[in-house]
């Protein structure tokens, strides 16, 4: 049985814990410029897609991809596409 696909959306606040130990401060209080559509939203107020390999997030106006981020055994991998956003720190 598949589950609608409101109940599989988020917000940028369920993620504010995997962008902290990432960028090492509280993410969800920046301001995220969509690349595609110019809107603007605070990081915790994106889209949220959790139940994918990774999470992504997406503009709340035309839901296109602002940020992904994906775990693996040798850290995160983050893909900025939103403008705003400061690239993670290097490690
Ligand atoms: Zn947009």
């Amino acid at each position: 049985m598949t589950e609608p696909i409101d109940e599989l959306v988020l917000d940028g606040n369920a993620v504010a814990g995997a962008l902290s130990e990432i960028y090492g401060d509280d993410m969800t209080t920046v301001l995220a410029e969509c690349a595609s559509c110019g809107n603007t939203d605070y990081i915790g107020e994106l889209l949220a897609f959790v139940q994918a390999p990774g999470i992504v997030l997406r503009c709340t106006a035309c839901t296109t991809v602002v940020l992904r981020i994906v775990q693996h055994p040798r850290g995160a991998r983050v893909d900025v596409q939103g403008k705003r956003i400061p690239p993670p720190p290097k490690t």
